[in-house]
């Protein structure tokens, strides 16, 4: 690959979804980008490897709902490739199978802008490879075809002899799991016996990976019945079977369950992804939202001085604290001497993210651990910044303790109605997750008369979030050991892998 100083297009291939299954090239390119237009199918974590400053440009491609038009996304990198950017077109698998990227080199031909290609390791090959399902194998398979499942809607003619896909081998077909039993009833019609087997993989390569087995007959209603859906490749032949033998690839214990995430959407997504890089299907039902309520306390001149502990019982808390500072433009230095306690790991996980170490967190992470062990409290100034609904519990037992407490309301959660979708997805779900007690209430509210599924496990974040389950759902499965990000992703691999 040449390092072009600038005005350069790479047509990138990003691999099927393993991260590790993208090239040297393609790595190399996107660390050099200026601007990244990435495709929905394209893993997120490559764009990790991108340096800071550089633009990620999402350019969606799920069938329905298109980000960009395939003519805008041609347009777009020919305007920043001119502008003089190194503009990376990074595309699932291998740009030049079903991806497009024909178009988009022909399109900066036209407009006269360089372009380098880098191949990617397609789907329909490293899928039936994680499945165990060589695409060719001697004496089994010696053709490989790869076709898409909606030809039907590709502007191409079809052979008129009807013949393209009747000699043996092996036939992968992308983009094919809807209108699936359309498309296999077309492939038997084309000659290939019913009793042909053929594989399904969803999400190849990655911790959502899931195989169905069965034949070109049987397929489809196996599919539809192990919930199997987009993207998926089918593999059709006699190499399918061997998917029996060589399956190999281990995918995330979450592979298969659909989880809901009830936090604010803000917040959502760190426990969304962590539980996706488990293999789980993610629900957003953002039924509260977060506003900061703008706090005196923290814009006073004095906030150094006028504090011996700040308590923060929340990351929400830290959020809207700092950022009451950032607004008189200070920042952590405000603090001075300021000692500050934190509860639970995700708070001081956003302390940490401000440049605070906390001076002390309880052995504990609640609130009454904090109102029993926070140390030196006998005529300390001590400030709670919490939230709207806490109630007074952890300021009276600190008063009790000689402390000169000052509660203050830095944040209101406030509810959000779901839509219908979402609605219907939390119903089905596996397993949901509350992370806080209001949380549970608001999506007992969101939910209206409906109810959870009974099988469905109600996993909480920490003492407080359980009890609010329990009042509005009438049980809890399980409890996160402590109230941080890690014990409830750990609560919820238990919750779903407890019985099976
Ligand atoms: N250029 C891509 C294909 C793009 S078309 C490639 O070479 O892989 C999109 C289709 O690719 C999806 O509908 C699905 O059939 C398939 N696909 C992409 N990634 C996949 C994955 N991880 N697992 C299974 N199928 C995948």
């Amino acid at each position: 690959m040449t390092d072009t100083a600038a005005g350069h297009v790479w047509i990138a291939g990003a691999g099927p979804g393993d991260p590790g299954l993208a090239t040297v090239a393609c790595v190399r390119a996107l660390a050099n980008a200026d601007a990244v237009l990435y495709d929905a199918l394209a893993s997120p974590a490559l764009l990790r490897e991108t340096r800071p400053g550089c633009e990620l440009v999402y350019a969606g491609k799920r069938a329905a709902n298109h980000a960009m038009s395939q003519r805008e996304i041609e347009a777009e990198i020919v305007r920043r490739a001119k502008a003089g950017q190194r503009v990376v077109r990074l595309k699932g698998g291998d740009p030049f199978v079903f991806g497009r990227g024909g178009e988009e080199a022909l399109a900066c031909r036209a407009a006269g802008v360089a372009f380098t290609v880098i191949p990617g390791v397609t789907s329909a090959i490293a899928a039936a490879a994680y499945a165990g399902i060589p695409v060719t194998h001697r004496g089994l398979s010696a053709v490989l075809h790869v076709a898409t499942g909606r030809r039907q809607a590709e502007d191409v003619a079809e052979p008129d002899d009807g013949t393209a896909f009747r000699k043996p081998g092996t036939l992968v077909l992308l983009m094919g799991v809807e209108g699936l039993a359309g498309s296999l009833r077309a492939v038997m019609d084309e000659g290939w016996p019913a009793a042909t087997p053929a594989a399904c993989v969803q999400w190849g390569t990655t911790a959502r990976q899931r195989v169905v087995v069965a034949t070109l007959a049987t397929l489809a209603d196996a599919v539809a019945e192990a919930g199997l859906g987009a993207p998926a490749v089918m593999v059709i032949g006699e190499t399918a079977a061997l998917a029996r033998e060589l399956a190999w690839f281990e995918p995330g214990p979450l592979a298969g369950k659909t989880v809901v995430v009830t936090r604010a959407r803000a917040q959502a997504s760190e426990l969304a992804e962590r539980l996706a890089a488990l293999g789980a299907e993610v629900v957003e039902a953002p039924v509260l939202s977060v506003r900061h309520t703008p706090a005196e306390l923290t814009t006073d001149e004095r906030v150094g001085s006028r504090w011996d502990w700040i308590g923060f019982t929340s990351a929400n808390g830290v959020d809207a604290f700092f950022e009451a500072l950032a607004g008189t433009g200070r920042d952590a230095r405000a603090l001075g001497t300021t000692k500050v306690a934190a509860v639970g790991g995700t708070t001081a996980a956003a302390l940490r993210a401000r440049g605070v170490i906390a001076d002390f967190a309880p052995s504990r992470a609640t609130s009454a651990a904090l109102a029993d062990e926070l140390p030196r409290v006998q005529g300390a100034r001590i400030l709670l910044p919490v939230s709207s609904l806490t109630d007074g519990r952890l300021a009276s037992a600190l008063k009790a303790r000689g402390g000169l407490v000052e509660q203050v309301a830095v944040y209101e959660t406030v509810a959000t109605p779901l839509e219908a979708e979402q609605r219907e997805a939390v119903l089905a779900a596996d397993a949901v997750t509350f992370a806080s007690a209001s949380a549970a209430r608001f999506l007992r509210a969101a939910l209206g008369e409906a109810t959870i599924a009974a099988d469905a496990r109600l996993i909480a974040m920490g003492p407080e979030s359980a009890a609010a389950t329990r009042a509005a759902f009438g049980r809890v499965d399980f409890e996160a050991a402590e109230p941080s990000l890690d014990a409830l992703v750990a609560a919820t691999v238990q919750a779903l892998t407890w019985d099976s």
